[in-house]
């Protein structure tokens, strides 16, 4: 292909984001920065009533990352050594790797291929006397099927924990991640919808005793001063976090709204393209992200599907296009979770997942030019 037709696409464009609201960021920092006030105080205390409010909570307690904010609701709860969570095989490696951490067991159960959410159909069978939670994940910004597990928590009397770290103002049936369950987790990593100037993160809850638990936890479970009730961590947030975090915040509905509208664009140019079928089990083609009709998917990832990833990623490659594969080990496969005695083929729509998925960008900022330079890509292969 001529080298005038090339084209380079990052698969997240920082940059592009940062460009238009610099001075206002370096105007936040700078109050920060005047103050001399660095960890939790009242820039923290701001973030936290507004991610609060907007994602339809009573309380929100500022966490040093997503991972920390899971390990935070999980000792809320005292999830330790016997206790089981369930939770999905297909995620990003916190989801686990936290319960492991504080000496639980992870108990997996596959998704549903469609969504790639945990499949609420399977969760009721892993139940043990030993369970303590309920762990799903509303993974690429489109929320788990919340109805049926906050049903199967309640007649066994578990606590249900959202991991939301990809999915903050994504909505079922017009309630917000993290709002549903007893807590819900977000992760301010960079490449989040709402992403700091470093690690950050969040817990939420409605519950006034379980808010007041893990804001405990968060800094060594002191209260009053140097007086420990329980044994926490320092999983606190910083004042320069926070006060990046709220500028941004301002804009997420708007950066919602451009990767709703690329989402919609990827969908029609595949069309045009003759590239896709309708959403099936047996996928031959691109199958696009399935929309299970809960409401707002916020798009954290544009994952397709493709039985011809290997070619379609030799394409991308070839043309400088940014892609990832998340995940492609799922969880119960991992190392360092041999102990739990997991094998290949315990899980096929979350193996069959990993092998065949792909992340094309869909940042707020990318052009329709840039996503048909995507879509000749994947028509090349
Ligand atoms: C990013 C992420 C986390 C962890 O968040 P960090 O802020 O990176 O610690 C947890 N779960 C999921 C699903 C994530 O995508």
């Amino acid at each position: 292909m001529p080298e005038s037709t090339l084209r380079s696409v990052p698969l997240l464009d920082l940059k592009a984001q940062y460009a238009p609201i610099r001075e206002e960021i370096r105007a936040a920092i700078d109050r920060v920065a005047d103050s001399q006030y660095f960890i939790l105080g009242p820039e923290v205390e701001a973030l936290e009533r507004e991610v609060a409010a907007y994602s339809q909570c009573r309380f929100g307690i500022g966490m040093s990352s997503g991972t920390d904010a899971l390990t935070a609701a999980m000792m809320a709860i005292d999830v330790g050594p016997g206790d089981e969570v369930i939770t999905t095989p297909y995620s990003f490696f916190a989801t686990a790797g936290c319960i492991a951490r504080l000496g639980a067991q992870a108990v997996f159960v596959d998704i549903d291929p469609l969504t790639f959410n945990l499949d609420p159909a399977g969760i009721e069978a892993a139940i043990t006397g030993q369970t303590k939670a309920i762990l799903p994940v509303h993974l690429y910004g489109q929320m788990a099927d919340m109805d049926p597990i906050i049903a199967i928590a309640a007649r066994h009397n578990l606590i249900v924990i959202e991991d939301a770290a990809q999915a903050i103002g994504a909505e079922y049936h017009g309630r917000r991640a993290g709002s549903i369950g007893h807590f819900g987790c977000f992760s301010f990593f960079p490449s989040k919808n709402l992403g700091g100037f470093g690690d950050g993160g969040m817990v939420t809850t409605n519950d006034p005793a379980l808010a007041e638990k893990a804001k405990w936890l968060r800094n060594h479970g002191m209260n009053p001063k140097y007086y420990h009730k329980y044994i926490g961590g320092n999983f606190r947030l910083d004042a320069l976090q926070a006060a990046v975090l709220r500028i941004k915040l301002k804009y997420l509905d708007s950066w919602t709204a451009g990767r709703q509208r690329n989402a919609d664009r990827y969908r029609r140019l595949f069309a045009e393209a003759g590239l896709t079928q309708p959403a099936t089990r047996n996928p031959q083609s691109v199958v696009p992200p399935f929309d299970a009709g809960f409401g707002r998917h916020v798009y954290n990832q544009f994952v397709i599907r493709t039985s011809r990833r290997d070619a379609v990623i030799t394409q991308l490659k070839a043309r400088q296009i940014g892609h990832e594969i998340y995940y492609p080990l799922p969880l119960h496969l991992q190392e360092c979770f041999a102990g739990w005695g997991y094998r290949p083929g315990d899980f096929p729509h979350s193996e069959a997942a990993a092998a065949e998925t792909l992340a094309l960008p869909i940042y707020p900022e990318l052009t329709e030019e840039l996503q048909a330079a995507v879509v000749a890509a994947i028509a090349a292969a």
